[in-house]
């Protein structure tokens, strides 16, 4: 059967994409995508995949979650029982994750089931946890700090006398936004970073610490066929461990550039990865790129692609899994500046001045429907495009400062 879709000027022929690893594309009627977790990613994958007529189904364990909004499918249940997300894959031509803490255990006994799971299970259990993605990354020739194992307080000690101090102790499972982290200063703060980690009741490992100069990332989709397309690079800049604002493109020499390219397709390459992969990166004093870490799924250094390039990183992940090829990753305008807008209070979701941030047609604003805010809690982001980063980012400041003005 030979059915053509035409999206962004890019006609496909899905027969050609049938037999392939992913979703099997000659579909009789609309494909449907699973995914797992309701959160913000995955309403920003459905509201991507809606134009194109594909049909979503979430699993989440609330049923009022950001997607919700947009998907009329939200069906409640936990994706780490694996019963449950071999059920919800029933009738799904592919299921895949907003979050890199689905249970690969669940994944793989769902995919037992005749379920296709994109990224893979296998993918899935190396990228979760950072200690084997990171040996993997390092055997498959991508540079990475220097790290160790650290199963007792012992193991750290001598981990800081290879190592030098300070260095970072990090849970090896299900850390974000710098929780799962924390510098050692020397061997006499090596106890309280142990006990702040759960004292051994969970993996830990140590790395050493890379005094960088800038922290860069670049976003990267893999379709089935193994095409890839690469966005250009980017510098994210974190406050207190969360992603606070991107700078598209990063300002960095073609030469550290390349050298950024070339390390994100290597690490995503290195674990199999389809779909799109977040690769982030710290580039040291001495002008060196060094992978810290990879997300197996859209990400936050990617969300200003839904304007600022001409296929996004959500449509071009839902083009993957579903074994279509990826459109173009090539920037529209010349800059691009994301803001995070995190909440400042708990309290209700639709913050005093978000009314009047959405009256200024300065910068797109992007607001994820939560019903409650938390300090610290991701309540939306700010994309301002345009030919001047300077103008961009006052442009997606100015507006981002209005959100939570009294
Ligand atoms: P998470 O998965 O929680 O985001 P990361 O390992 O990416 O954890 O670390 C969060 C932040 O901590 C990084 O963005 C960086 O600012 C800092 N960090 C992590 N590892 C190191 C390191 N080895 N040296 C220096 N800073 C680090």
């Amino acid at each position: 059967m030979s059915i053509n879709l035409v999206t962004r000027g890019v006609k496909v022929d899905l027969s050609n994409s049938a037999g392939q690893t992913g979703a099997d594309a000659s579909w009789g009627s609309a494909p449907t995508i699973g995914i797992l977790g309701g959160g913000q990613l995955a309403r920003m994958l459905c509201l991507a995949g809606i134009p194109m007529g594909i049909k979503f189904r979430i699993l989440e364990r609330e049923l009022d979650c950001p997607a919700a909004d947009v998907c009329p499918d939200v069906r409640q249940g936990d994706w780490n029982d694996p019963d449950e997300v071999a059920k919800f894959g029933e009738g799904c031509d592919v299921v895949t994750m907003e979050s890199e803490f689905v249970e690969a255990s669940a994944l793989h006994a769902a995919s037992g089931h005749g379920i296709t799971i994109l990224p893979s299970p296998q993918c899935m259990a190396i990228v979760q946890d950072k200690f084997l993605q990171k040996s993997t990354l390092r055997d498959g020739g991508v540079a990475v700090p220097r790290f160790l194992d650290a199963p007792d307080e012992g193991a750290i000690l001598r981990a800081g006398a290879d190592l030098g101090w300070p260095l970072v102790l990090k849970t090896r499972k299900l850390g974000y936004d710098g929780k799962g982290n924390t510098t050692v200063h020397g061997p006499d703060d090596v106890r309280r970073a142990w006990e702040a980690l759960g004292a051994g009741r969970i993996p830990l490992f140590c790395e050493e610490f890379v005094p960088f100069s800038r922290e860069l990332a670049v976003m990267i989709t893999t379709a089935t066929s193994g095409t890839s397309v690469v966005y250009p690079l980017v510098e994210t800049i974190q406050k207190d461990h969360i992603c606070h604002e991107v700078l598209c493109p990063a300002k960095v020499e073609d030469r550290l550039s390349e050298s950024a390219v070339k390390l994100a397709r290597q690490a995503v390459k290195s674990v199999d990865g389809i779909g799109t992969f977040g690769v982030e990166m710290f580039e040291t004093a001495d002008g060196q790129i060094l992978v810290n870490e990879l997300a197996p799924r859209v990400h936050n250094s990617g969300h200003y692609t839904i304007e600022a390039c001409e296929t996004s990183q959500f449509e071009n992940h839902i083009r993957a899994v579903l074994g279509l090829e990826p459109g173009s990753a090539r920037l529209i305008d010349e800059s691009a500046v994301m803001i995070n807008i995190l909440g400042e209070t708990d309290g209700c979701g639709w913050p005093a001045g978000l009314s009047s941030a959405l009256k200024s047609p300065v910068a797109h604003v992007h607001w994820y429907g939560k019903s409650r805010s938390r300090k610290g809690r991701k309540m939306g982001h700010i994309t301002a495009t345009g030919p001047d980063m300077e103008d961009c980012r006052s442009r997606a400041r100015r507006l981002a400062s209005l959100i939570y003005r009294d």
